[in-house]
């Protein structure tokens, strides 16, 4: 990309917030591309392990941290906010989450992938900025990046307003909470910088006690090896033993360091459809998504961002959730339903199967 424009003030900013909200985004900001400040507490996370098999964080380096090197050209970083609560989510969302938690045989999925796959819905809609962007100073050189690896989002997101960086590690925001996306448009157009957001967790520490598996190491450091979202979505291997029975019934990612922030009293709903809930992805027992075969995962996963994980993973989880639900007292139905998946399936998820077997009380 080259520097080619100017941008000329706060009408055209003005014009461009109607643009995002029209497009379902609830807050942009701009942030420029200095964030030589945040390299020392990547390369300390790095080098601490913390990232585990995520080996594409580490192979970015420090370009993560360098806009510029990782698309050049680029002078500022378009940053937006796109809420995901869903549209039908009840008042007492929270307390609704918490009894799903405490249902051993209810299978929990993650609020935001409870819809239409965000990584979708979020490019889609920031190329569409850029295009009505475009439409009004002539073309410009930029990059969408939606729930990037190479992008430093909550950094970039706190240095141009969004939200803080909370003790979680999320972007927070008094108005937001913390359930929304966060994307970025790289861009080679000279914008003024947005206020940063001030932080305001204060001496709240509800995420690091709440956490399962004490995976916030220390306020504002997360061990992924640790982190349930991480082993049951982006880890490919299996689960480690001594964190199964912390995964409880979450079968796919988890939110419990979001449900306990108080800040998420302030949580929006999405203004879109697409992240409305999907059959099967809440409410649904662990038994009943487990007598699905793979066309039916392939089914009724079509669009959704579950399908990333494949049917592997998504039965190792189930198996992880079924051992849980037998260690809680589930019956002869649970055991039945594990054996006769035994001998057909592949080594990873036959030892998570073996596993739960064992859980039986
Ligand atoms: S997502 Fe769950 S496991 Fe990961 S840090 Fe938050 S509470 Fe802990
Ligand atoms: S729970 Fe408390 S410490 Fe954690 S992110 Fe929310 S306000 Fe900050």
């Amino acid at each position: 990309m080259r520097q080619q424009h100017r941008f000329d003030g706060q009408s055209l900013w003005q014009q461009l917030r109607e643009w995002a909200h029209e497009l379902g985004f609830s807050q942009i900001g701009v942030a420029g591309v200095d964030l030589s400040t945040a390299e020392p507490g990547l390369v300390a996370w790095l080098d601490a392990g913390f990232h585990g098999s995520m080996a594409y964080m580490a192979a970015h380096g420090l370009k993560r941290a360098r806009p510029a090197a990782l698309v050049p050209g680029t002078v500022s970083v378009i940053t937006a906010r796109l809420d995901y609560l869903p549209r039908e989510a009840a008042p007492d969302w929270v307390e609704r989450e918490t009894r799903r938690l405490a249902d051993p045989q209810q299978a929990v999925v993650s609020l935001y992938a409870r819809g239409r796959d965000y990584h979708k819905v979020l490019r889609s809609r920031l190329q569409r900025l850029a295009e009505r962007l475009a439409a009004e100073v002539g073309p410009f050189g930029h990059r969408v990046f939606t729930d990037s690896a190479p992008v430093l989002e909550v950094e970039l997101a706190a240095r141009s307003g969004i939200g803080w960086r909370g003790k979680h590690t999320l972007a927070l925001q008094r108005e937001g909470g913390s359930m929304f996306f966060l994307g970025e448009l790289f861009v080679d157009l000279e914008l003024p910088a947005s206020e940063p957001a001030p932080a305001h967790c204060g001496s709240c520490t509800a995420c690091i006690t709440a956490c399962p598996t004490q995976a916030i190491v220390a306020p504002y450091r997360l061990d992924a090896r640790r982190c349930i979202s991480y082993l049951t979505i982006e880890h490919h291997g299996a689960i480690p033993v001594e964190l199964r029975p912390l995964v409880g019934n979450r079968i796919y990612g988890c939110d419990d360091c979001q449900t306990v922030c108080p800040w998420n009293k302030y949580a929006q709903r999405s203004t879109l459809a697409d992240f409305d809930v999907r059959e099967g992805f809440a409410g649904a027992t662990l038994l009943a998504l487990w007598h699905w075969d793979e066309p039916e995962f392939m089914r009724r996963t079509e669009g959704s961002a579950i399908r990333r994980i494949g049917w592997q993973r998504w039965r190792r989880n189930l198996a992880v959730a079924l051992g849980n639900a037998l260690a809680a007292g589930a019956g002869a139905e649970v055991v039945r339903a594990l054996r006769e998946a035994r001998d057909t399936a592949d080594p990873l998820v036959a030892e998570h199967i073996a596993w739960a077997l064992a859980q039986a009380q």
